[in-house]
């Protein structure tokens, strides 16, 4: 399985596997992305 890298602008973290399966890709959704993450808990200490 070959993963495509992408992130949405949105601060979630989206990416998109290559399927040797089916060839085809799926989406997968890991929720809130690391740096979303870091970047709110930097905002907070303000
Ligand atoms: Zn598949």
């Amino acid at each position: 399985m070959i993963r495509v890298e992408k992130f949405t602008m949105l601060g979630r973290d989206q990416r998109t596997y290559r399927c040797d399966d089916c060839q085809e890709e799926h989406d997968v959704d890991f929720g809130v992305a690391l740096w979303k993450l870091m970047s709110d808990a930097n905002k907070s200490d303000e």
